[in-house]
């Protein structure tokens, strides 16, 4: 009998280390927790929220609210639950069992992960040197898939793509091109001023990181009318809860108290990477996002994360060959990331 498919069956669950460490630097979220008057005035709205109805089905106020936030039309807006489910409604609707998807190496995870459960085609175009991204392959591969995933800055690697490349990318391949900004705010570098028009290119955005709401699940798409109408019929109905869309109108509305602490976390990635750039047994790549990939040299990549887990920091490994000796550290508070430059010092003996 088989009741689960062979292809689910061999695939490792999604699990990331949750962390009992002093530091969480592991999954590139924001260290702000939202202030608490703005949390007050959204459990406020709640309570008046009626809990035993669904919530609304297009998200209208919230839509309204990002529209206001990107300056898009509210007509070419689709929100999900989190950037993921976008992803996966991207993928459900674009590809079919056996078609192709293509992705740069390494990338976000999560892309192959649910073309794998659909058993879809993978092709991979590796990373060049210094993570840089080899746009004539990735325009000569776009020709045979359904759809093309560019997280940019591309994660886990921190590393861009001027909004030109993606342009040229777009215009020279019949796929749908996915370009996930989920770490835009940081980057400040969108394909947006190229959507208008555009009938094979959409942006992906999220809550989660410099928005500071990644345990509300909140994201959005940005695309022309006409392809934001066909997905939105590829979305689970009402996945997206009040309390969510609640959150997300509020937290846009008080969008100034998010960039003091946007420019915050850019200057201490910069002050990061300098001072990885200082220690002899690491090479940090420069990033425009919240998280800095680096290499270590003196010691395996494995050991260094177990010796920082055990000093009570928490980075990220990656279950890649190609990843082997390099780790990316999250952008924390001031605090949270002297402690990692000290504990990574008393490891590698730079200290
Ligand atoms: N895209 C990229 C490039 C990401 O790094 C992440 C989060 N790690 C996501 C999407 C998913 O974000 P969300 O929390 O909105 O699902």
């Amino acid at each position: 009998m088989r009741v689960i498919k062979p292809n689910i069956q061999r695939l490792t669950d999604y699990a990331v280390e949750q962390g009992l460490t002093r530091v969480k630097l592991n999954q590139n979220e924001s260290p702000f927790d939202i202030p608490d008057f703005l949390k007050e005035q959204i459990l406020n709205r709640m309570t008046v929220t009626s809990w035993n109805r669904y919530p609304p089905g297009r998200a209208t106020a919230l839509i309204r609210a990002i529209s206001d936030y990107t300056r898009f039309p509210a007509s070419g807006i689709m929100v999900g639950n989190g950037s993921n489910e976008i992803i996966q409604t991207l993928i459900y609707s674009t590809c079919d069992t056996g078609d192709q998807i293509l992705l740069v190496k390494p990338s976000f995870s999560i892309y192959k992960r649910i073309a794998s459960i659909m058993n879809i085609d993978v092709m991979e175009i590796p990373l060049l040197k210094d993570f840089q991204f080899d746009i004539p392959s990735l325009i000569e591969a776009g020709q045979n898939a359904q759809i093309l995933m560019l997280s940019t800055p591309n994660n886990p690697t921190g590393t861009t793509l001027q909004p030109d490349q993606v342009k040229e990318i777009a215009a020279n391949v019949p796929c749908l091109v996915a370009v996930d900004e989920a770490y835009f705010e940081f980057s400040q570098k969108t394909v947006q001023p190229f959507l208008e028009g555009a009938d094979n290119m959409v942006i992906l955005r999220t809550f989660s990181k410099a928005l500071r709401l990644a345990n509300l699940r909140i994201g959005y798409l940005l695309g022309q009318p006409n392809l934001v109408n066909h997905l939105v019929k590829c979305r689970l109905p009402f996945s997206i809860g009040s309390f969510q869309q609640i959150a997300g109108e509020f937290i846009l509305k008080n969008e100034d108290t998010l960039i003091p602490f946007i420019d915050a976390i850019k200057r201490e990635r910069d002050r990061i990477y300098n001072e990885l750039n200082k220690m002899g047994s690491i090479i940090p790549i420069p990033s425009e996002a919240n998280f800095i990939l680096f290499k270590i040299l003196s010691i395996y990549g494995e050991d260094l994360y177990n010796s920082l887990y055990h000093k009570g920091v928490l980075i990220r490994h990656f279950d890649d060959s190609l990843l082997e000796n390099w780790l990316r550290v999250t952008i924390g508070t001031p605090e949270e990331n002297n402690l990692f430059l000290d504990v990574l010092g008393e490891v590698v003996g730079e200290k």
